[in-house]
């Protein structure tokens, strides 16, 4: 089996690409990545068989075209996925997730593709008071520019199950934590402040409740709905890890062994969606998917991945790992 993997030099998608690499033998990915600010070919290295990285927009239709050329199956990750970014400006956020999410949809349709996954998110359905989870039939009420742009490009790709009949599944998954993900995203974030015992910035009261999940659960589950995922169906993914943001920083603190006071509460987010839960009943009786990381096993693993990866997020920091001219890590 062919797939292209979008976004796939991203957190989730890189880490979704090492695992089908690793795990399926029957499987050849084509990563296919704009290598935006987000994109980093160093979450691709040591990836050498069975995978091909080409550099290419989403929103470019005749690449995207030549891309799905003999291919049997998409798994659709690219994104720009940063809510505080989104709130600062949305122009990129709708280009590249709905307008973007239109073109693969459509060049899906043209290389009758036999399965399209579209990774969407639970912020797509809002917030939530301090009872209940979404549920699949949970009406969408984004209220992020970000959660606005996943939830237009949700619906494209529900339109294209239902005018042309594409074998389109789509996934809405909670928060993500693992290895490889920017800086800028609230668990490496604080990683890496308390490391440096710089102020570890929390939004509002730090009461915003949010369900993580490991990366390799979520990616699990992706594998598992493009292996029998029912095409129009939407599946939800969440870790039953509901924690508030502070609940989560003091837990680094105490894994680093650093002191709370380097917490400091800072003016909170426009819009914070104050809390997201999910229920996943119907990937977990549907596909037989359950998560199998515990919250302090996979944040104890992921603390001492940034602290053996340093020079991954310094090359970050610095802007060195823009530097496309790079050999790029057998990733070609
Ligand atoms: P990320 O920001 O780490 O990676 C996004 C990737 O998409 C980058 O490699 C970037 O270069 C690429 N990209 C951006 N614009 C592009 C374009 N126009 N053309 C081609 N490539 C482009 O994001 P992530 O956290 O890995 O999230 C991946 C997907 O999962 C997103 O669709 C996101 O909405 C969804 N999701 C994320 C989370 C989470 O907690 N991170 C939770 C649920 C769902």
């Amino acid at each position: 089996m062919k797939i292209v993997v979008t976004g796939g030099a991203g957190f989730i998608g890189s880490n979704f690409v090492r695992m089908m690499v690793s795990e399926q033998s029957d499987v050849e990915v084509v990563t296919y990545d704009a290598l935006t600010y987000a994109g980093n070919l160093a979450n691709l290295a040591g990836i050498v068989d069975r995978h091909t990285f080409v550099r290419g927009d989403i929103c470019d239709a005749q690449a995207v075209q030549q891309v799905m050329a003999g291919v049997d199956a998409v798994v659709h990750f690219a994104a720009e996925s940063h809510v505080d970014r989104s709130i600062a400006s949305s122009a990129e956020f709708v280009r590249t997730n709905v307008e973007g999410t239109r073109v693969l949809l459509e060049a899906a349709r043209s290389a009758g593709v036999a399965k399209f996954v579209h990774v969407s998110t639970d912020e797509v359905y809002g917030t939530l008071g301090d009872e209940g989870a979404f549920t699949e039939m949970t009406p969408l009420a984004p209220n992020s520019p970000y959660s606005a742009s996943k939830a237009g490009s949700d619906l494209l790709a529900r339109a294209f199950y239902e005018t042309y009949g594409l074998p389109v599944v789509i996934t809405r998954c909670s928060n993500n934590y693992g290895p490889y993900q920017f800086p800028e995203k609230l668990i490496p974030l604080m990683i890496i402040h308390a490391l440096e015992g710089r102020p570890l910035p929390v939004y509002g009261d730090g009461g915003n409740v949010r369900d993580w999940l490991h990366v390799s659960d979520h990616n699990r589950a992706i594998a598992r709905v493009l292996e029998a995922g029912v095409p129009g169906q939407v599946y939800n993914i969440g870790g039953h890890n509901e924690r508030t943001n502070l609940e989560m920083v003091r837990m680094i603190l105490r894994l680093l062994a650093r002191d709370e006071s380097l917490i400091t509460f800072v003016q909170d987010r426009l819009g914070h969606d104050r809390r997201y839960a999910m229920d996943a009943t119907k990937i977990e009786h549907e596909l037989g998917w359950t998560p199998q990381y515990d919250l302090e096993r996979g944040l104890a693993e992921t603390v001492a991945w940034y602290l053996e990866h340093k020079e991954w997020w310094e090359r970050i920091r610095t802007g060195a790992y823009q530097t496309f001219d790079q050999p790029q890590s057998g990733a070609r």
